[in-house]
């Protein structure tokens, strides 16, 4: 197979094992930097240019498209949707995902255990929203921030008001949520490949800090997750339409709770956790789906 993968930096861990896996699976790799894409889209014969060169014989594309460049990414990503690639994950389930309130909002009308999340406009109405949650502490969220970057625990309702109304005098959307302290300043990363969890791994933050991201300091452990926490990670990636996700849980009172979805997980912390070959399991999955014209939404998101 002929395989496009959508990222900025060959030399990244997750970028590289893709590229090892799928050349020792005897496929051809080409790695395409978006930003340097462009495209036709007017005609019937949709294309994406890289460098002056027509993008037009791929079978599948794997995108690793960082937060910072979702717009035109999932761009690039729908034109190669629309020429009939199969994409690992399709541009709507990435788009859908990088909305932190979005994706809250479909997981909970499928039933997915949430933190008690709570989301306001007006600063007018921060008190109330913040009594919703259950009050402080609380964990004020900025929706499209990623890394740990832009959560804040407030310890106070005091605390939690004056970091919302700064967040929204800035014209910054943001979602405050329950604090599950039983968690310890841990969570759990699921990786779901084609519906199922093939590799898992604790996150725990640095000394004294609530947030458990790698880039924030975080060390990576092998753990054994439940039945139920199983269950709960499968689901949440099926919901998002994600065949590639890196699906976050909270260990809490009330059992598991889905604290994010992310559509591109990095694949360093996990292979080296469960020292499991993920990129070969993805590699795999792409060999068994991709057919030409097998993308289900065409590019209609
Ligand atoms: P990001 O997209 O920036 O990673 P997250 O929502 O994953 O944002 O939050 C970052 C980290 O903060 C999580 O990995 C978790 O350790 C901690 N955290 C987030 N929300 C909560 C919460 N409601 N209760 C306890 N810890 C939380
Ligand atoms: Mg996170």
């Amino acid at each position: 197979m002929k395989i496009a993968i959508l990222s900025r930096n060959r030399k990244l861990y997750s970028t590289r094992r893709l590229i090892e896996a799928a050349e020792e699976r005897g496929h051809t790799v080409k790695v395409i930097d978006i930003l340097r894409c462009y495209m036709n889209i007017a005609s019937h014969k949709p294309m994406v240019y890289f460098r002056g060169e027509p993008m037009d014989d791929f079978d599948a594309v794997i995108p690793r498209i960082g937060a910072s460049v979702t717009f035109y990414g999932t761009a690039v990503l729908r034109q190669f949707e629309m020429m009939g690639v199969y994409p690992l994950n399709e541009s709507v389930a990435l788009t859908r995902s990088r909305d932190k309130l979005r994706s809250l909002q479909l997981l909970s009308r499928r039933g997915i255990g949430l933190p008690v999340t709570g989301f306001a406009n007006k600063p007018d109405d921060v008190k109330e929203v913040i009594k919703l949650v259950g009050g402080a502490p609380v964990v004020v969220k900025l929706l499209e921030g990623t890394q740990g970057i832009g959560v804040v625990l407030a310890e106070t309702d005091k605390a939690a008001e004056s970091v919302m109304e700064g967040f929204m005098g800035l014209k910054a959307n943001i979602l405050v949520q329950e604090f599950i302290k039983e968690a310890g300043g841990s969570d759990i990363r699921c990786l779901v490949v084609g519906g199922k969890v093939v590799a898992a791994m604790k996150r725990q933050g640095a000394a004294g800090e609530f947030r458990s991201n790698l880039h924030r300091g975080g060390t990576a452990s092998l753990i054994r997750i439940t039945p139920e926490e199983r269950s709960t990670a499968v689901r949440a990636a099926n919901i998002m339409g994600l065949n590639l996700a890196g699906v976050d849980l909270l260990r809490s009172n009330h059992g598991p709770v889905v604290m994010e979805v992310n559509s591109s997980p990095g694949l360093e912390g996990i292979e080296y956790a469960s020292e499991k070959d993920v990129a070969g399991i993805i590699i795999k999955f792409i060999e068994a789906q991709a057919k030409p014209g097998k993308t289900a939404t065409k590019g209609k998101g």
